[in-house]
């Protein structure tokens, strides 16, 4: 059986927050501001998943408003959550993502966040692409106020 699932998220840019995307932290001046660490991607990829599995999405599991979840490592729920695919008896077949931001340069990144997101799906490589693109300086992206991501990801039974 295979099934897909969609995610999308938005975080506004802040001074005085690490950047952390994909993963990771990248040096910039401003980072995404947000009750957990507000990595982008890793909440878009959530919702795919949770929306491949019929389970809803990350505000469900992770309520912005519960304590527990402040200032939260984004890329362990993501643990939590392909944890749920795999007891559901799914595995990854692919994921591709899209993050939208007008800075920092991301290309030199996108290896390291593939690596991390093949790590935790268990999967190659080669079944996760993450692209980067501005907006050629428009709308709230292009301004610099926030960074959006979109993420699709087909699961496939075991
Ligand atoms: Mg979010």
């Amino acid at each position: 059986m295979l099934r897909i699932g969609f995610g999308y998220d938005v975080h506004r840019l802040v001074e005085g927050r690490p950047l952390i995307l994909g993963g990771g932290e990248i040096p910039h001046d401003v980072g995404l501001e947000g009750h957990s660490d507000a990595d982008v991607l890793i909440h878009a990829v959530i919702d795919a998943v949770t929306g491949a599995l019929g389970m809803g999405d990350i505000g469900l599991h992770f309520p912005d408003t519960d304590p527990a979840y402040k200032g939260a490592d984004s890329f362990s729920m993501l643990g939590q959550v392909t944890a749920w695919m795999k007891r559901d008896g799914f595995r990854l077949n692919n994921l591709d993502t899209t993050i939208v931001a007008e800075r920092p340069k991301l290309a030199p990144y996108l290896t390291g966040m593939r690596e991390r997101l093949a790590g935790v799906f268990n999967t190659d490589i080669n079944r996760i692409n993450i692209k980067a693109t501005s907006t050629e300086r428009m709308g709230f992206c292009g301004r610099g106020e926030g960074m959006e991501a979109f993420a699709v990801i087909s699961i496939v039974s075991e």
